[in-house]
């Protein structure tokens, strides 16, 4: 019952080579730690431009800052052609910051009066929530004699036309059944905001939801302009979503399996006989598996790819990328998840490693579940061993299975429910690497519970050969006297 992370050249060395490296690391600062490879978002840019390309259409990849704190992402992104998406005031600081332009940066999610300030101050894209929030930023322009506002108007609530697909209930956005509305509004304060665009973000992995909202955005398109204005983009937002898993048979049969464990046909597979929303109810299978896909067909960029290959049910079956091309209207993309893919990792300490009276194996790390958010994301996937003494994992020991607690003071704290499977039983000092935490994982629910220590984070990079590395907040895209670039 493993379950492989996938793993490209970049991480994959550095679990390899780098095993080293990464205890030195840990040694001096500190289990857990969290390692960036700034490198990698790069590629990741790379491979949403290409997409862009091949449906011969321009526009911006705005990366949805919200995914991950790190400064050395953020400023090695600066020095592509990419954008930001900047969610709260300190998000749009930290881009400043960094080096980025107002022009480059969106801003969107709940927005209080000082962030918006600050991002029509900057020259920011305004990514209005609905006629509150362009009310709002209409006064904040007049008030303060600001430039007028781009903004692009964010809607939800979008139906296929006549048909019972319907996009899921959202607390974003303005509902599409009542632009007119919203039009009314944005045509009231002309004076103060341009719409240069509309747009959603959708929560979900359905091409079908997103390709109804996509279609719905067109029409919103028409009917802006209709109003004299001269909008260029449509934003479909992120949500193309990352492939964990190397392999899809290892996550099909880990699910049937997990189903049959559920219903008592095979020994536990988590703890407790936790059945991540499955559970039997008078013999019978009830709710519904509540994990993260973890491996999926279609991710990142080739999300994108097929959403702007799916014909447009309402408008003649023709390619939403056509569609686009053909309107003349840019497109803006927010990836988060998708575009730190591969991009990081979290270490932890093996502390503790004991049997049970029924024989399982419990394994304690310097480490909690807020500094994974595996469980939170239901995100489940086997860590890489790294053994202490550098030697080979397996040396001739038995493959394991154990449970990984965390180090807090609390029945509920473990890193992941699921039972991992190592190539051999963990000894106190080994570290174990948790791929691909990146999104959402390393620091979004990272807490200083029971004072226990947050992770550092590490920018590590390769040059000829040899890898450097820095604190986070020290790592500039710049070449220094004496030193190669980073
Ligand atoms: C969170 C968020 C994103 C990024 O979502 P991912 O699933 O990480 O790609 C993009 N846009 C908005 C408005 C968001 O809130």
């Amino acid at each position: 019952m493993y379950l492989e992370p996938r793993l490209e050249q970049g991480p994959a060395d550095l679990l390899g080579e780098g095993g080293p490296l990464l205890h030195e690391l840990v040694d001096a600062l500190g289990s857990p730690l969290n390692i960036v490879l700034p490198g990698q978002i790069e590629e990741n840019v790379e491979r949403f431009r290409s997409v862009f390309r091949r449906h011969r259409l321009t526009g911006r990849i705005f990366y949805a800052h919200k995914a991950n704190r790190s400064s050395a992402l953020v400023r090695r992104l600066v020095t592509t052609d990419a954008g930001l998406d900047a969610a709260s005031l300190g998000e749009l600081q930290h881009a400043l910051a960094s080096g980025w332009t107002g022009d480059r940066i969106m801003t969107t999610g709940p927005k209080d009066p000082e962030f918006l300030w600050l991002a029509a101050r900057a020259g920011a894209i305004v990514n209005a929530d609905g006629p509150g929030e362009v009310e709002q930023a209409a006064r904040l322009v007049r008030a303060y004699e600001l430039p007028r506002l781009r903004v692009v108007l964010r809607l939800s609530g979008f139906g296929t036309s006549g048909t019972t697909v319907l996009s899921r209930r959202s607390r974003f956005g303005a509902p599409a059944g009542s632009v007119k509305d919203l039009l009314d509004t944005v045509d009231r304060h002309r004076d103060a905001v341009e719409p240069i665009g509309v747009g959603y973000h959708l929560d979900t992995t359905s091409l079908d939801e997103k390709a109804a909202a996509l279609e719905g955005c067109l029409w919103v398109m028409e009917e802006t302009r209709a109003r004299g204005f001269s909008p260029r983009a449509v934003d479909v937002g992120g949500g193309f979503g990352v492939t964990y898993l190397a392999h899809a048979e290892q996550w099909d049969r880990y699910t049937t399996a997990l189903t049959q464990a559920v219903m008592g046909r095979r020994p536990p597979m988590t703890w407790d006989g936790h059945g991540y929303g499955l559970r039997m109810e008078n013999g019978t299978l009830k709710g519904a598996l509540g994990l993260y896909p973890a491996h999926r067909p279609l991710a990142g960029a080739d999300y994108l790819d097929e959403l702007l290959s799916r014909p447009a049910p309402g408008l003649g079956g023709r390619p939403l990328g056509t569609l686009l091309l053909e309107g003349l209207h840019e497109l803006y993309v927010e990836p988060g998840r998708a575009l730190v893919d591969q991009c990081g990792l979290t270490l932890g300490r093996v502390l503790d490693v004991r049997a049970t009276e029924t024989g399982e194996h419990l394994v304690r790390l310097a480490m909690n579940a807020g500094d994974t958010g595996l469980e939170d994301h239901g995100v489940l996937m086997d860590p890489v061993l790294l053994p202490r003494d550098g030697g080979p994992a397996a040396g001739g020991e038995r493959p394991a299975a154990v449970h990984l607690m965390g180090n807090l003071c609390l029945e509920s704290d473990l890193i992941t429910r699921r039972v991992v499977h190592l190539p051999r039983l963990p000894r106190p000092g080994d570290l174990l690497a948790f791929p691909n935490t990146a999104g959402y994982c390393m620091d979004f629910g990272a807490t200083h519970a029971q004072r226990q220590p947050v992770a550092r984070k590490v920018a590590v990079h390769r040059e000829g050969g040899a890898w450097h590395w820095c604190l986070d907040e020290q790592y500039w895209p710049i070449t220094r006297p004496g030193r190669q670039r980073t």
